[in-house]
């Protein structure tokens, strides 16, 4: 609930100028305002899932859009019935967009590659929920070679350069190499990865999908002495998200979705740290930057 100053979920995923809203809980739009975020970068906005605190602040971060001028197309990700909801306001309230909305089911059965580009893919992940719902991974694809001005000799041809990227060497007509790959190229850069894992219990499937990611954000709705509460609810313990970044060798995890029973969260931080000392709190307008 959006209480002691925090609010429901939402991020803001950027990765090579393309912006992903990941969940659209109550207040996001004004959220986004606060920390100088515009709306108009977002063509990509993921739903987890379809409990209120997850995308209630859709009709008005919608609606700004409307007001806005908006005409580029918006892509919505979601679980089936937020079409059906979002039809039934925009209908009532006569506003008729100027952009189209174009909606993307998802299912909860099984991983899917639900988004494409040329830098980045974006792939379901299954959940354990009361009702359906997925997390999403970002994985970068593998970058090219980088040339290294410092050995690169002058005149060589763009086709030349492409292929050293593509970590060839370089021939001529006769196929006899004139430089390797390795004297005029420095290794790629790092394929950064990202997964968010809104609402769900401790799910040890998660495991092998997460496997040695960089950044995993997992949910830690309870402390470990709630952890009855915690299943019943199909949500997870700052324990259990740990256990699960520890058991997926991944770089850093951060945790959020907490309970309104806390008012301080350094206990929650300090649980989920004695299993996996890299964890920090997904708190309010912090950034967390992925290095390449
Ligand atoms: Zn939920
Ligand atoms: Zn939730």
């Amino acid at each position: 609930m959006p209480v002691h100053g925090r609010f429901t979920a939402c991020q803001l995923v950027e990765i090579q100028n393309e912006h992903f809203l990941v969940d659209c809980g109550e207040g996001a739009q004004m959220q986004l305002h606060r920390f100088q975020h515009s709306i108009h970068r977002i063509n990509h906005i993921l739903i987890s899932h379809l409990h209120g605190d997850h995308f209630l602040g859709l009709l008005g971060l919608l609606f700004s859009m409307h007001m806005n001028k908006r005409t580029n197309d918006l892509h919505l990700y979601s679980h089936r019935g937020l079409e059906e909801i979002l039809t039934v306001q925009l209908k009532h309230s006569r506003s008729v967009p100027q952009f189209r909305i174009v909606f993307h089911p998802l299912q909860a059965e099984h991983p899917e590659v639900i988004f494409e580009n040329k830098h980045v893919t974006i792939e379901t992940i299954p959940l354990l929920h009361k009702i359906e719902c997925t997390g999403f991974l970002f994985k970068e694809k593998e970058k090219p070679y980088r040339i290294n001005k410092e050995t690169l000799p002058e005149g060589l041809l763009i086709q030349q350069l492409a292929a050293l990227k593509r970590g060839e060497d370089v021939v001529d007509d006769a196929g006899n190499i004139l430089y390797t790959h390795q004297s005029l190229t420095l290794p790629p850069r790092h394929a950064r990865s990202y997964a968010y894992c809104s609402d769900t219990h401790y799910h040890e499937p998660l495991i092998e999908q997460l496997r040695g990611i960089d950044v995993l954000y997992h949910e830690a709705t309870f402390m470990e002495e709630e952890k009855s509460k915690a299943w019943e609810t199909k949500h997870s313990t700052a324990t259990q998200a740990a256990t699960i970044a520890k058991k997926s060798s991944v770089g850093k995890l951060l945790i959020g979705h907490f309970s309104a029973r806390y008012r301080e969260l350094d206990p929650l931080l300090q649980e989920a740290r004695v299993v996996f000392p890299n964890t920090f709190l997904a708190e309010e307008g912090k950034t967390f930057q992925i290095d390449e």
